[in-house]
């Protein structure tokens, strides 16, 4: 008979049983550059520390941060932010869409292996800093799949076989979840409870949200931001909408603050508002119960595999 190893969170500290995560902002950033947001980088190691100690005072026990591979991740700064603050950190390996990269630095990694980085910075450490990834991060396109995106997709789903890790994918502007699960979980043979989807709150189709939960994926809904304003206000019907159908048990919720003005501690919502303006909204539309549950258990399993 075989045994599989037991499911363990990989935090910037160690690995983890799952229920230890405890109060989980499942997609988060700390650090984040990007071409896309000039003069609104994510740099600041103080803001970051201010921003995780905002937190934990709201009662944030975890944070998930989804900044991928090449996007000023500053991984090896993350351990002494985890000892400081008390708040767990998961960090991502993955690859963005290919408009935050330069073309050069795309080339590079095409020669050196794509899915090889992913597993490196999984099993090994992000560059030299010693720190392992939690989880691949990868994007798809405006409601398509472009080559770049394809490409990112099966290195992530060959770094996924290699070693257990779940994938994250940032939907752009919410659209195009059933060509990702169509490539990932279909072509590429993903179990869809590995497949994270994010952003679905940027289009806000509840029959959408159905198909891809009834899929098998897990749903991911963050902000709020200015960008995504107009959207924002409707996430606690579609909550309510997928927990009514039974997809209690696949939805996680997160902050999603990329830019510096976004952050709590610069007055923006930042981390804190998941749990003093989002979990009392949704207590609201589901009840607290499973509000609690998406904010502790949900994302336990979401982030907890047996490594390989
Ligand atoms: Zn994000």
């Amino acid at each position: 008979m075989v045994t599989s190893a037991p499911e363990k969170v990989r935090t910037v500290l160690g690995d983890i049983n799952p229920a230890d995560l405890g109060v989980c902002d499942a997609h988060d950033h700390l650090f984040l550059r990007s071409p896309q947001l000039p003069g609104q980088e994510l740099d600041s190691v103080d803001a970051a520390a201010e921003e995780l100690a905002a937190f934990r005072a709201a009662g944030g026990v975890s944070v998930v941060q989804w900044t991928p591979h090449g996007m000023g991740r500053h991984a090896e700064r993350l351990p002494e932010l985890s000892g400081a603050t008390g708040v767990r950190i998961v960090a991502a390996t993955g690859l963005h869409q290919a408009a935050h990269y330069t073309p050069e630095s795309l080339e590079r990694l095409r020669a050196q292996g794509l899915a090889e980085l992913f597993v490196r910075e999984l099993t090994e450490g992000i560059g030299h800093s010693g720190v392992r990834a939690g989880l691949i991060k990868v994007a798809g396109g405006f409601h398509g799949l472009d080559g770049h995106a394809r490409w990112t997709m099966t290195a992530a789903a060959e770094a996924h076989r290699a070693t257990g890790a779940p994938i994250a994918v940032h939907l752009e502007l919410g659209t195009a979840a059933l060509d990702v699960l169509d490539l990932l979980c279909g072509e590429l043979a993903v179990a869809p409870h590995r497949v994270i989807l994010g952003h679905l709150n940027r289009f806000p189709d509840l029959a959408l949200h159905h198909q891809a939960a009834e899929a098998g994926a897990l749903l991911a809904f963050d902000g709020p931001s200015r960008a995504h304003h107009a959207t924002d206000w409707r996430m606690p019907d579609a909550v309510r909408s997928l927990a009514d159908a039974g997809f209690g048990d696949r939805l996680l919720l997160g902050g999603d603050t990329t830019t510096a003005g976004a952050r709590s501690v610069c007055g923006g919502p930042g981390m804190p508002h998941l749990l003093r303006g989002v979990r009392p909204r949704l207590e609201r539309a589901v009840g607290a119960e499973l509000t609690e549950l998406m904010l502790t258990v949900n994302a336990g399993r979401a982030f907890g595999v047996a490594w390989r």
